[in-house]
């Protein structure tokens, strides 16, 4: 069976890559961790999100989760049953500037995500390779139960833009010091 793989994508990618690495510059200039992502649907930006950790005092409020929830808040609004939820979701792209931590991995295997691009690599939490391959499940059923139904996923988008903006963020020393991001210089 031939599948025709469709080499714009590339271009696509990164389109779609540099919303999320908007979505990063805004959380780092909150002082937040420079993390950010949008979520599409037929070639379309439905969601987007940023690390909002210290603004909500919330450790989970990682942007996959701050653009889930701009989605699923509202079908469920607008009467959707779990399984269209899930329906909707299986034709959903998340773009994101870096590697899903374990609890964002699992959390989008469970909704039946289609894909995920990422940019740079989450070597202490990464849920996509890094540390645990949780996009990855085999067609045995009962794992498919216990992890979800998994998804096609991608790193190394644009990683470096994804790296600076963190080496931005941590060469500011203590982001919850109250202080402007950057420092006023007097000479
Ligand atoms: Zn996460």
């Amino acid at each position: 069976m031939a599948s025709l793989v469709k080499e714009d994508h590339f271009e696509e990618s990164h389109k779609y890559m540099g919303f999320a690495l908007h979505q990063a510059k805004l959380a780092l200039e909150a002082l937040e961790v420079p993390a950010g992502c949008v979520i599409t649907e037929d070639g379309k930006v439905i969601a987007s999100g940023r690390n909002r950790r210290n603004e909500t005092r919330n450790a989970t409020r990682h942007a996959e989760m701050e653009a889930i929830d701009e989605l699923v808040g509202p079908w469920r609004k607008d009467g959707l049953s779990p399984s269209q939820v899930a329906e909707r979701f299986s034709k959903c792209v998340l773009y994101v500037t870096c590697e899903p931590c374990i609890i964002c991995a699992s959390a989008l295997s469970f909704l039946g995500i289609k894909e995920v691009y990422y940019g740079c690599a989450n070597d202490k939490f990464g849920g996509c390779g890094s540390v645990l391959s949780l996009h990855l499940v085999s067609s045995d059923i009962s794992e498919k139960t216990q992890r979800g139904k998994g998804y096609k996923c991608r790193g190394g988008i644009m990683a470096d833009e994804a790296v600076s903006l963190f080496k931005c963020f941590y060469e500011q020393g203590n982001p919850n010091a109250p202080k402007p991001h950057r420092p006023v210089v007097q000479r």
